[in-house]
């Protein structure tokens, strides 16, 4: 079978909810794919920095491998050898003091969620179905209804009615507007410190400092979504950072399995998770131990290879240098780490389609930005190597 024949079967069998390039990808290795027809591609999408550890890193290969053979599952209505593990290495990571793991990362945001408003109910004092959690516009926190009910995005919510009420949005980067739509009622604001989907969107300066202050003040929780900043991609452990701040709780997904699995955590303090009683929520995956033990290798990774300071000085390398390219379409190039994007101010498609024509994987987000997040193993040479081909295509379609 050749690219066009997997292509066909999946247009026939498969629904379309994506719009992928047209590559079909057979293996990986590090920050490099090759398709079906044995073309290589540097890999500058990451799978939405699921990937930060690169592909199939060999150590969380073997942990892989090695838990499968003893056990993947036992649900949480036993005990298992490897989630008190992982627990344990999170809250040595990061300082929290307790996780709940769930698998994707709305699914974590749910969870989020629900402590949010139960901590509301019964904590706070708000009363019985009151509870708000202001979000931002422009956030993207995942798929599910009750999310997609806070997004501003017409097409994520449009047809997918009715849908979930108690999420008053402020705009992104405006703490007036944060001040003004928080109420008696509000339990928590949630906000990614850095917005991916988006494009790339870093706030004003101070934002996210000024935030955590008023909630405090107001007895509201911040909670950040890291599940995409988090982990190394910005150029810190988690992009809050940048401000000095410490959020309520933090979200984290994606790279916690370095790309080999769906796991995600709540990360939080035992006065807010502890509002879930047993009973109160849960997952028939969550916890297991082939999650468990390959999530804690791949955070040994992050730490191991120093990827956090990696994405750093990394990052303001390739910015320079993307920076640097004289054309007229390129109006910004901004981010944080290995995570930029470059604004152009036409369609960005068409540029993603020739940059895979010269061998690097890159996706379009919101029309005319471009993402570039290589797995952060990416080398300085990679990076020169991707470079050379950005600055020809960009300098070709001028
Ligand atoms: C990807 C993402 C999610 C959703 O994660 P899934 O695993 O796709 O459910 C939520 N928030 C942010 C910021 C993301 O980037």
């Amino acid at each position: 079978m050749n690219t066009q024949d997997f292509i066909a079967l999946e247009e026939q069998y498969g629904a379309h909810n994506y719009h992928p390039l047209d590559v079909v990808v057979h293996s990986a290795q590090g920050a490099w794919v090759t398709d079906v027809e044995g073309n290589r591609y540097l890999d500058c999408l990451a799978a939405y920095s699921a990937v930060n550890q690169g592909h199939c890193h060999p150590a969380i290969v073997k942990a892989f491998i090695e838990q499968a053979k003893n056990v993947t599952l036992t649900s949480r209505a036993f005990r298992n050898d490897q989630l008190p593990l992982l627990c344990a290495d999170l809250h040595d990571l990061t300082g929290y003091e307790m996780s709940l793991p769930m698998n994707s990362g709305a699914e974590a945001v749910e969870t989020a969620v629900k402590a949010a408003r139960k901590w509301g109910h019964t904590v706070k004092g708000i009363p019985q179905d009151k509870a708000e959690i202001i979000c931002a516009t422009d956030n993207f926190h995942g798929r599910t209804v009750t999310i997609v009910s806070f997004s501003t995005e017409p097409q994520y919510r449009d047809g997918f009615g009715p849908l979930t009420p108690g999420f008053p949005i402020a705009k992104y980067g405006d703490i007036e507007d944060l001040k003004a739509k928080i109420t008696p009622n509000t339990a928590a604001f949630l906000v990614e410190p850095i917005q991916g989907e988006a494009g790339i969107i870093v706030p004003p300066e101070g934002y996210l400092r000024e935030a955590a202050r008023i909630c405090k003040e107001n007895n509201v929780l911040l909670i950040c979504d890291e599940i995409q900043s988090g982990l190394g991609r910005s150029g810190r452990l988690f992009a809050f950072e940048y401000e000095g701040i410490r959020p309520d709780m933090v979200i984290i997904g994606k790279a916690l399995s370095g790309g080999f699995y769906p796991v995600s955590a709540v990360l939080s303090s035992k006065a807010i998770l502890g509002v879930f009683k047993p009973g109160d929520h849960g997952s028939t995956f969550g916890g297991n131990p082939l999650a468990a033990a390959v999530a804690r290798a791949a955070l040994k990774v992050l730490v191991d290879e120093k990827l956090v300071e990696r994405s750093f000085e990394l990052g303001n390398y390739f910015m320079e240098r993307l920076r640097s390219i004289p054309s007229a379409h390129v109006v910004e190039v901004r981010g944080r780490g290995l995570w930029i994007g470059f604004v152009l101010d036409t369609k960005a498609r068409p540029y993603c389609e020739a940059l895979m024509r010269e061998g690097l994987l890159c996706k379009e987000t919101h029309d005319n930005v471009i993402r570039f997040a290589p797995p952060l193993v990416i080398t300085k040479e990679e990076i020169d190597w991707a470079f050379d081909r950005i600055s020809k295509v960009v300098l070709a379609l001028d």
